[in-house]
């Protein structure tokens, strides 16, 4: 079985505080690369994200794969096949093998088992980079582009990504700062719904902005949150304008500010999917049990900042008590299969469980190393286990992850699938290490 080498384990684990920058700016060259191989796997992500469940797209006549060959597939049409939908098991978001060994050619095999799919299946999250009719448009393209677009880049990215914060409330600030939150008045504009007006505000438009600070029901939490600062001397600049300008202030406030944030949105999509209302008072009380439970965690662990992490091990470290530490591993066979495994122990190392799971699958590295990451992750949360840390030598990942970075690409639907499962999940930190200390065989601890 053949190992393949990350390009992140190249034994550059230290990032401190001051490298962030830097390597955000090497991140994102690397992931929004003008080079035409990164270009093309933009695309093909493309179809993917619209894939979804796959229940509108005809096997035969829409060009839903791809390699050199063309878009379209190849095999000889079967009647009882109909739409993409019939060839994926809803329940566990995988390929439905038997029927593709059965019906493909080898060229189309190979095509449709390079398409990592999503546990969300239609996920919500990349609707926005589509018109409404579904159909791919150089205009939702440009959109995509600028998820990662290096001429666009601003200040507040530096401030953003160097903040210290939950994986879950880095991504939900990232997409503020991309306004890719789904507030009605967004959603009437790509004619998603017909009423673009606040729910507690008749008349209102739901603008973003409205929602998360100026709507009179939650606009004096930001007092109560001792976060009003915030907000002075901010009026007038959008939201990266205000995110640099928060690089000013006290950081403790700042944090507390991104986690109000991200509560705020919870609770006004509880109302909007659940019709469940929760008194503001409750939710002052809870910003602020949670920046203390975020602080004395990643104390208890990195003793500071998740940033400031000591240089990555070379040799495995046995977590904290009371917190599990899963390794997560992936291995590629040249035949088309795929290793993937996860080992959790405690802090004495004994093994609590481990799980390995073999599948046919063409993908590249940083995929697989992806999927291993969410099996890991899947399991904490069959297992019902709270305080973890999910360990993985898969460098660029783990630093996405940790910030909640994402753009639009197959991985990042994985990635977004990672981080949605940990949005359940009291706390989960990722940790890189390198390959030697990346423990995933269970007699080894
Ligand atoms: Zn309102």
């Amino acid at each position: 079985m053949a190992k393949y080498i990350n390009k992140g384990s190249s034994g550059k684990g230290e990032m401190s505080l001051g490298k962030v920058d830097r390597w955000f700016l090497r991140e994102v060259k690397a992931c929004s690369a003008s080079s035409s191989q990164a270009n093309s796997f933009r695309f093909k992500a493309l179809k993917n994200d619209k894939l979804g469940n796959g229940r509108n797209i005809n096997i035969w006549r829409v060009p839903w794969v791809g390699d050199e060959k063309g878009r379209f597939i190849e095999s000889d049409e079967r009647e009882e096949l109909k739409v993409v939908g019939d060839l994926i098991d809803h329940e566990k978001m995988e390929w439905r093998y038997d029927l593709i060994e059965r019906n493909f050619n080898e060229r189309d095999k190979k095509c449709i088992y390079a398409i990592p799919l999503s546990l969300r299946g239609g996920c919500d999250d990349y609707m926005w980079a589509y018109s409404k009719d579904g159909k791919y448009t150089v205009k939702t393209a440009y959109m995509i582009g600028k998820g990662g677009d290096l001429d666009d880049f601003h200040g507040a990215w530096v401030n953003l990504w160097s903040m210290d914060l939950s994986p879950k409330t880095h991504h939900f600030m990232w997409r503020i700062c991309t306004r890719s939150l789904h507030a009605r008045a967004a959603l009437k504009h790509r004619h998603v719904v017909d009423n673009d007006a606040c729910l507690w505000c008749p008349g209102l438009e739901e603008m973003m902005e409205h929602a998360i600070f100026s709507c009179p029901r939650i606009r004096h939490l930001w007092k109560d949150c001792g976060c009003e600062q915030m907000w002075e001397n901010c009026s007038g600049d959008d939201i990266l304008g205000m995110v640099e300008k928060w690089a000013t202030l006290d950081g403790k406030m700042v944090q507390r500010g991104y986690i109000l944030a991200w509560n705020l949105w919870f609770e006004r999509n509880k109302f909007v999917f659940e019709n469940v209302v929760t008194p503001v008072e409750i939710v002052v009380q809870r910003v602020y049990k949670q920046a203390e439970e975020y602080n004395t965690y990643s104390k208890l662990n990195y003793s500071g900042s998740m940033k400031s992490q000591p240089p990555s091990a070379k040799k495995w470290v046995a977590p904290s008590p009371g917190i599990i530490k899963i390794n997560s591993d992936a291995s590629l066979c040249d035949d088309g299969w795929v290793g993937l495994s996860a080992v959790a122990r405690d802090d004495k190392g004994r093994v609590l469980f481990s799980v390995v799971k073999r599948m046919k699958a063409w993908w590249p590295p940083d995929v697989a190393e992806a999927k291993a990451i969410l099996l890991a992750v899947c399991w904490v949360k069959k297992k019902g286990l709270s305080n973890t840390i999910v360990e993985s030598d898969a460098q660029m990942l783990i630093s996405r992850l940790s910030m909640g970075a994402l753009f639009f690409a197959d991985l990042d639907a994985i990635l977004g699938d990672i981080i949605s499962l940990c949005s359940d999940f009291n706390f989960t930190i990722f940790s890189y290490v390198k390959r030697d200390g990346n423990l995933v065989m269970s007699n080894a601890g």
